[in-house]
């Protein structure tokens, strides 16, 4: 018996997307991302990897639906992406995606609870302050819940980041430099709350200049001129290229 295959979470075939036009008659177009094809099992933990400027940043709005592509097809667990209305678009990222930025963009007026709280509210979900409890909890900051942004340090309020990406248990989570603003210490505590979410199964996604970083994903993803330069992911069951 084989084991069944892990389910795909993100299917990218040909994707393209390039900023800028026409400006007084010269073409200022930048092909950001340049015909990439990309799958991603569910529990893969993996690192994207590039210099400035080679598309990463775009990859992940793609990969969030904060944006669509220009050519190319992507399945977001298995839902079909092009050619969503924003609503529509707002709606699956709700459902499927959790992010964390290098800055928190965290409501600064407002608790910890409240921040958490925020996209359970937009689905109307039911014991929304439980969940954030809960979440809160999961990331160690239980004693902190009542604290806004300028009362914690900035460990703990990418912590309330992660708890906000978390609470409505996306199937993608997504993190650009998520250890860019902090010091080492605090980035090591960030790095193995990432490890823990890996062990319990959540499927990553983690742009970072850090090769220490990359070395604790199971896989990296590396980008060139909006290209996949290479892409160490080992063959998972029931792909095509597993039989070796
Ligand atoms: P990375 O995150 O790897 O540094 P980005 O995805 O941010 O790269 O950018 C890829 C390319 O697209 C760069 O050349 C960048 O200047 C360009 N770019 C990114 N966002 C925009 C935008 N909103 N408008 C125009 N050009 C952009
Ligand atoms: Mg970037």
């Amino acid at each position: 018996m084989v084991a069944a295959p892990r389910p795909a979470i993100v299917e990218m075939r040909g994707i393209e997307k390039t900023y800028g036009a026409e400006r007084a008659g010269e073409s200022v177009a930048v092909h950001a991302l340049d015909g990439i094809d990309l799958t991603i099992h569910e529990g893969e933990y993996v690192a994207v990897l590039g210099p400035s400027g080679s598309g990463k940043s775009t990859l992940m709005n793609l990969l969030g639906c904060l944006d669509v592509a220009d050519e190319g097809r992507y399945r977001l667990a298995g839902t079909d992406v092009a050619g969503l209305s924003d609503d529509a678009l707002a709606r699956i990222r709700n459902r499927f995606v959790g992010f964390v930025f290098q800055q928190w963009n965290l409501l600064a007026r407002t608790t910890a609870l409240a921040n958490v709280t925020l996209p359970l509210a937009y689905r109307g979900d039911r014991d929304r302050e439980a969940k954030a409890r809960a979440a809160l909890e999961a990331v160690g900051l239980g004693a902190r819940i009542r604290h806004r942004p300028n009362q914690l340090s900035g460990g703990e309020q990418q912590r309330v980041a992660i708890a906000r990406a978390l609470v409505t248990e996306p199937a993608l989570v997504l993190a650009d430099e998520p250890t860019g603003n902090l010091d080492t210490a605090t980035g090591e505590e960030i790095l193995g709350l990432f490890d823990r979410l890996h062990a319990a199964g959540r499927t990553l996604v983690v742009v970072t200049h850090d090769a220490s970083v990359a070395e604790r994903a199971n896989r990296r993803v590396r980008l060139r001129d909006g290209r996949i330069e290479s892409d160490d992911g080992l063959p998972l069951p029931g792909r095509a290229d597993a039989a070796g």
